[in-house]
């Protein structure tokens, strides 16, 4: 393949595969080789590549009309924000084109609560986040490779260990206007680490015993991808604020920031927007995407999936002496591996035709698409055992 990738700044370290075409769990290279794709374009492509209902949605509002502006009403934004809200126990929803922009009016509706309380107000966040990198959800993510050289970052965050109630208590103690708190769920770049059983409760009552809202980032875990729509509703907890992206479009840029409450009142007419956000054709696709999710029943399909796969994993790989833990909620997997694995993601591309990635250099992250059949379990289970147990 041509090194015709030098016109592109630098910022991705790229495996050397193009792809041309996509079906369901499947795609293509150039030269007609076939893969599994176990990554669904970082938690992306939920119902598949090229989904019929994504496709069919794209191409007919093509034809109908693809942009106005938020100047004007916009039916398939109002509806998808009903639609959102009312599975997600929302009230109201700001539309963007990402998960960072999605986290950014998150974090600026935090802003306003906590200014609105008085001077210095912070926003919790914990070791391991991820939120995008737009300066400000850079500010709230960990990971110094993604933040160092940027400087100055953003001011306003407070940095608390991860599933850590006594931390988050004594983070709350140290500073008398907390905002918000902002977390994940579940964990995606930090390596796959579900937020354990009491901690979003127990992060809910300090909220609330605080007047802070609490913010949890759906943008990877949320669309059915961890067994439920929103991996909160499986805890049991309700946030204030709610990001979503990635999944909601199968692959067309849309992101949603979704909030009910005090927090749901906060932005006023001229404090935030978009031009492209919440658009006719990512509207339409985005309700496409709910309406086949919930027609084909697929939340339950990846926590059954992800359910086999995870004990399969388990047992698999029990008394490996490379792997540490086998870890994840629904269709969400990871496999922590005792040494840092630069090349796996590699190898399983060259070796097995399996698309996989590794999050915090060993964490090998599984994302596929929650259409997965059993028949394609197998597959990936096989194909990523042989590369795992490869000298
Ligand atoms: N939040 C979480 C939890 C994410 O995983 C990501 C991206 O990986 C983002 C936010 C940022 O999303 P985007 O890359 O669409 O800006």
């Amino acid at each position: 393949m041509a090194a015709s990738d030098s016109a592109l700044l630098p910022v991705y370290p790229r495996l050397p595969v193009r792809f041309a075409r996509g079906q369901g769990c499947w795609l293509w290279d150039e030269d007609g080789t076939s893969y599994l794709d176990a990554i669904s374009g970082i938690a992306v492509c939920g119902l598949g590549h090229c989904h019929p209902a994504v496709t069919e949605a794209l191409c007919a509002q093509a034809r109908e009309l693809v942009h106005t502006s938020n100047l004007y009403r916009i039916a398939h934004q109002e509806t998808l924000a009903r639609r959102l809200c009312a599975a997600a126990g929302m009230e109201r929803a700001f539309f963007g084109n990402s998960g960072a922009e999605a986290c950014e009016c998150a974090l600026k509706i935090a802003r306003l609560h906590g200014n609105r309380r008085g001077p210095g107000a912070v926003v919790l966040v914990v070791d391991g986040a991820f939120h995008g990198r737009t300066l400000l959800t850079l500010s709230a993510s960990d990971g110094r490779r993604a933040r160092d050289g940027f400087e100055p970052l953003a001011a306003g965050f407070a940095r608390v260990a991860f599933n850590d109630l006594d931390a988050m208590r004594a983070a709350f103690a140290a500073h008398p206007n907390v905002a918000a708190v902002l977390i994940e769920p579940v964990q995606g770049e930090g390596g796959v680490r579900p937020a354990a059983p009491d901690y979003l409760a127990g992060l809910r009552a300090l909220c609330d015993a605080h007047g802070a809202l609490l913010m949890l980032d759906e943008v990877q875990s949320g669309m059915g991808r961890t067994g439920a729509l929103f991996a909160y509703q499986a805890a049991g907890v309700q946030p204030d604020v709610c990001t979503l992206a990635k999944a909601l479009g199968n692959g067309y840029p849309i992101g949603a920031c979704l909030a009910r409450g005090a927090a749901a009142e906060l932005l006023q007419a001229g404090q935030h927007g978009s031009t492209f956000g919440g658009g006719p054709l990512a509207c339409r696709v985005g309700l496409a995407v709910l309406d086949t999710l919930e027609r084909d029943d697929l939340c339950a399909r990846a926590a059954r999936t992800g359910k086999a796969l995870l004990a399969r994993l388990q047992r698999a790989l029990a008394g490996h002496a490379g792997v540490v833990e086998v870890r994840g909620r629904g269709l969400m997997l990871g496999v922590e591996l005792a040494r840092a694995a630069p090349d796996l993601a590699r190898r399983a591309l060259a070796e097995q035709r399996l698309l996989i990635n590794v999050a915090r250099e060993k964490v090998v992250r599984l994302l596929p698409p929650l259409v997965l059949s059993d028949a394609e379990a197998d597959q990936l289970c096989a194909r990523l055992l042989a590369v795992l147990e490869a000298p």
